[in-house]
Order: C-alpha cells, then structure tokens, then sequence
C-alpha cells in the first residue's frame, strides 16, 4: 500500500504535528475559547468529539450535528483545521457536508471489520485524511485491516493513532501503551503517518508530558492531546484534559531528536526490552501468588516450608529446560536459586501468620 501524506496545506510536518482540542464539543462558549487558546499556542488542527462512544449509556454522549456548526466558526475565526470521531455513514455524511478536514475513527469502532467497511463505502471516491485509532485489544492485523478497507474505498491520506490498548486490571494507565504494536505496524507501512494519543493512553494528565516524550523519541511523527479551556469542568475524560497554557508548556519542555536510523533502531529495540521486562515482572508477580498459596496449603496440612527434595528436583529441571532454548544453566540456576529463596521468605511468613497475605 502507498499511502500519502495527512498533512494539510499550511501546517508545519515537522515533529510533532500537534492536534489539540476537548474530549467532547460541548457548548459553542467551551469550543470556542479552547479553539482560541490553542490556535495562540500555535496549533493548526483542532480536534473535539461531536458523536461520542460512552461505556455506559445515560452519560453524556456528545452534542451531535449542532456542534457541527461551531466547527465551522473555529475555521472561520481561528484559521485551524478541524477533525472529529466518525462512527457511521451518517456521521461521514453529516461531517463531510459540514466541510469537516480530516476525520478519525476510534478505538472501539476500528475493532469492528462491519462498522470500518460502512465507513469506507461512505468515503468511497472522497479524498480526505482519515485516521484509525487502534482497536481497542492489541490486535496487529485487525488495525491493519482497518487500513486496508479503507485504502480499498480509495483512500490514500491515512493516518494512524496509538491510543493504548485496554485492559482489565486498570494500573497506571488507563489504556496501556505497547509501543512495539505501533512500530512494527510502521515497519510493515512505512508511508503511514504515526501520532500518539497520550490522554487516553495515561486516563491522567501527570502522565501526559513522559509519553509525549517517549513518542518523540520512537520517531512518531505527531501528538492528539485533549485540551480543554477547563478541564475541571469537562463533560468527559475531565481528568486527562490540558489547559492551552499546560499544552504550551508541555510542548516547550519535548526534546525532538532528529535520529539518524541507527538511534532510531536502537529506541525500538529498548522499546521492546522494556515490553519484556514488564511481562517478566507480571510473570514474576503470578509466580509469587501461587508460592504463597503453597505455604497456605502448607500451614494448613502441618507440612514444612523446604522441602530439599522439591527444590533441587526443580532447579535442574529448569536448568536443563533452558539449555534447550539456548540459556546457560548456571545463569538459570543463579536465577532460580533468588526466585526460590524469595518464595521460602514469604511462605515462612505465611506460616508465622505474618504479613504474607493472598491476593483479594
Ligand atoms: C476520543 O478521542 O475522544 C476517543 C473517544 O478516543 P478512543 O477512541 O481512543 O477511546
Ligand atoms: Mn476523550
């Protein structure tokens, strides 16, 4: 596929493109004076939620084709091109009619292959920039499948939006990053133009300024950062929306290194190692679970916390499996030798009826 450029007459394509603007079109007063905030901050693409995909019915769930009208206001008094969530042929046609510059479809629309192809006949013979959000779970091909319907319809101005990916346990981030997703999805089309979305990866404005770095520095090309003229009083995502001056300072503080390719290899590959060390972590975490459910067994049946036999029975058993995926056997001893003694503290623990406890 070759795809051509999203960016629009006049606006800078140098790193970041920025696209900035609420969560959700709410009043013609909040559109607006956040439009006039950021368009003094320099932005040329403004964004806002006219139709919004909400988990639960009954809250707000956008302004609809009224909103539409003050789009049209912020082009003519700011300058800003416009962009706003399509999720239907009748949103498409309702947007395109309201001279709406570049469209995107959301997470939760680009994982249905029905609602991506309604999207792309109504586009069909239309050349407009679209961007795809990832599909809400960390599926490669079904993004790439997005692209390519869309492509199919005749599309060439595609873009693509890392927004993170959800997950049960909420942690730090309300929708994880997986950063190797969108950079081997790049390595695969390398024309597409690559934005991060770090309000709805982080759910938190503290976390918006690191991941606007980390994006920097795995060469995206641009940043959709929800900005609000109040974020306290917002209608939704209030928790993950700027200020203009906060997006300005934010923007003020990004170092934009220019990587030769080389340094660009190399952020890739520790983009991965990190993807590792976190799953070893988790798998780390569960193993510690199940040791302590052990040392409850344990303490219930009066058995001992060591048993030698066990142990030793299981470090060369580990030690010969790793020999087989190339992994020499004294490092996974050494390895195991820490894991086992840590699992030995907590179940001691377990049987003195201190601190240890299982998992709620
Ligand atoms: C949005 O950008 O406001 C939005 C709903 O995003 P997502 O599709 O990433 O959840
Ligand atoms: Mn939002």
């Amino acid at each position: 596929m070759d795809f051509e450029s999203v960016v629009l007459p006049g606006v800078d394509p140098a790193r970041p493109i920025v696209i900035a603007g609420p969560c959700s079109a709410e009043t013609e007063d909040q559109v607006m004076e956040t439009a006039r905030g950021v368009a003094a901050q320099g932005v040329k693409i403004f964004r806002a939620g006219i139709w919004k995909p909400r988990t639960k019915p009954g809250g707000f769930e956008g302004i609809g084709t009224a909103g539409l009208a003050w789009f049209k206001r912020v082009k003519r008094e700011t300058g800003m091109y416009v962009t706003t969530e399509v999720a239907t042929e009748k949103h498409v046609f309702e947007a395109l009619k309201a001279g709406v510059d570049i469209l995107w479809i959301g997470a939760r629309t680009t994982v249905n292959p029905f609602a991506v192809q309604e999207i792309a006949d109504a586009l069909s013979g239309v050349d407009i920039p679209v961007l795809i959000k990832n599909p809400v779970n960390p599926d490669l091909e079904l993004w790439i499948g997005a692209i390519e319907r869309l492509y199919g319809a005749g599309l060439r101005r595609i873009g693509v939006i890392h927004r993170g990916f959800s997950s049960y346990d909420k942690k730090t981030y309300r929708n994880p990053p997986m950063w190797h997703i969108p950079i081997e999805l790049r390595r695969r089309l390398p024309n597409l133009t690559v934005f991060c979305d770090p309000s709805h990866i982080s759910g938190r404005r503290d976390l918006i300024a690191p991941l606007c770095q980390q994006a920097m520095d795995l060469q995206f090309d641009g940043l959709m950062i929800e900005t609000h003229c109040c974020p306290a009083t917002a209608w939704s995502d209030a928790s993950q929306q700027l200020t203009p001056d906060d997006l300005d300072h934010l923007r003020s503080l990004l170092v934009i290194r220019n990587a030769d390719r080389p340094s660009q290899d190399l952020s890739e590959l520790r983009c991965k190692i990190d993807q590792i060390d976190e799953n070893l972590l988790e798998l780390l975490a569960r193993r510690m679970q199940v040791s302590l459910e052990i040392g409850q067994y344990k303490k219930k049946n009066n058995m001992p916390v060591l048993q030698t036999m066990r142990y030793s029975e299981l470090i060369e058993k580990r030690a010969a499996f790793g020999k087989t995926l190339d992994l020499d056997p004294d490092f996974i001893r050494e390895v195991l030798k820490n894991i086992h003694e840590e699992s030995v503290r907590k179940q001691m623990n377990v049987m003195s009826g201190e601190k240890e406890s299982l998992p709620q």
